[in-house]
Order: structure tokens, then sequence, then C-alpha cells
């Protein structure tokens, strides 16, 4: 099935998931800017991802092919004909974890924050959160991601379409306003209360923390988490967030408009 309908399913179950268990029942489902992330879900979870993972998928299989000619990879990737299950299974710890350095990098490299501030201007989370996020991060995370894949681990494009799907279920998760806590299990996976002080507008725990998409693992093991159990961020976006303007077209043009920090 295409991806697209898959982005559908996951996103309605998730909404109606939220209206059975609220985390935040004050919180409306109208929230602001909801027009502008359900634009931003069909843009990016769809129309331009097609696009760029196109681009860059051919990109990289051209870039085997002349590699392979000078001996410098294997003519096989490592995942070639292996279980297909295995195949799900590294693709997504590997690209989670290139996805966790990517996402370092935008909070950390002053004119790429430019880009992610956008999706940190959010004010109030919810599944249809994940998606908003500038097209320029769909270049900079599917070239970190898909090069080296293609590349080197090769492997069965199926596999990586269902790690890529769940991979999407879990990131609305991570967004979802909702009331599920996972146990010992957080330190593993990522989840809703863990992403919401990525969100956090304050400094506390520093300014940047929680990188993880799918996976907490990479935050614990580099010493990025920050989650005081008991209770959620005061307020969530960043500082001085009211410089971001309202509508797509000139949230696009903010990171290239602005004078850069
Ligand atoms: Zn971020
Ligand atoms: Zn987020």
């Amino acid at each position: 099935m295409e991806y697209l309908y898959w982005l559908l399913g996951i996103s309605a179950a998730f909404a109606i998931a939220e209206r059975l268990r609220p985390a935040r029942p004050s919180q409306p489902a109208l929230r602001p800017q909801l027009a502008n992330d359900l634009f931003y879900l069909v843009f990016n979870g769809h129309l331009w991802a097609v696009l760029s993972a196109g681009i860059v998928t051919w990109t990289a299989t051209r870039t085997r092919e002349v590699i392979q000619a000078v001996d410098l990879v294997p003519a096989h990737g490592w995942l070639d004909g292996r279980p297909f299950a295995l195949q799900i299974a590294v693709y997504l710890v590997v690209s989670d974890f290139l996805q966790w350095n990517v996402h370092r990098l935008l909070h950390t490299v002053p004119w790429l924050w430019q880009f992610h501030k956008v999706h940190h201007s959010v004010h109030a989370m919810d599944w249809a959160a994940n998606f908003r996020f500038h097209w320029m991060e769909n270049v900079v995370y599917k070239s970190l991601l898909f090069v080296p894949i293609v590349v080197w681990l090769g492997g069965d494009f199926a596999a990586l379409f269902w790690a890529y799907v769940f991979a999407t279920a879990w990131g609305h998760f991570n967004h979802a306003n909702l009331d599920v806590g996972i146990g010992p299990l957080r330190y593993v996976f990522n989840s809703p209360r863990m992403h919401m002080w990525h969100h956090d507008a304050s400094d506390e725990g520093g300014v940047a923390k929680n990188f993880g998409i799918v996976l907490s693992l990479w935050d614990w093991m580099f010493g990025t988490a920050y989650w005081p159990l008991e209770r959620a961020p005061a307020r969530i976006g960043y500082p001085r967030d009211e410089e971001m303007p309202r509508d797509v077209v000139r949230q696009f043009a903010f990171p290239l408009a602005r004078e850069r920090d």
C-alpha cells in the first residue's frame, strides 16, 4: 500500500486516541497552526518526501555504481539476501542513529537551527506536529540517511519502507497529546513525555536535550537525556519564538530571510 495511505491511517488513529486518552484534556483539537501543520504533513510526509527521496536514492545508487566500479565497496550490500525482519530492524536502528546525529546538528549548527526552528515553533503538542518542519530538513535527513544505506547496506527497499512506516507511527506517538507511559522501556524508546522535554522552551537541563527519534537509547548512552519524570515543561517552544511568522510561505522563507545568529 502506498505510503500516503499509511500516513493518513496513522494520523487518523492518533487523532482518535488523543480524544480517548489525552494527556492535556484542556488542549483544543482545533489548536492554532493546525491548518499549517496539516499542510506540512501532506507536503513533507508525501509530496516532498517522495520527490527528495527519489532524487537522493537515484544519486546514491549512481554513487554506488561508480565506487563499485573502482572496488571501494563490495558488489553486494551487507543486507542483501538477509531475512526480511532483520533488514527492517537494521534499517530502523541504523537510520535512527544517523537521524539522532543529524538532529543534534540541527540544534548545534547555528544556520541549521534556523531551519529547525520551524519544528520547535509549535506551542501545543499533538500528532500533527510530527511533520511540521522546513522542507530543507527532508534534504538534510534523507541525504544523510539514504546515501550510506543505499551505498553500504543495500537490501530490499520494501524493508526500508516498513522501517519508515514504523518510524512515522513512532514520530506521531512522540508528539501526541496522549497520556501513555512506557515504563522501563523508556530507556530504549522515545515517548510523548520525553519528547515534550525536547520541545521545552526553557534552558532547564540544557537548551537542547532528548534528540532521539524512535529510540531514546542514544540520549541515555551519550548523556543528552533530560527527563524529570514527575512533571511536564512549563512552556513549549524556544526562546523568542514570537519571531516565527504564522503562515507556511513566510515560515519557508524564514531561515533565508533572517539575519543569522
Ligand atoms: Zn529538535
Ligand atoms: Zn518534535
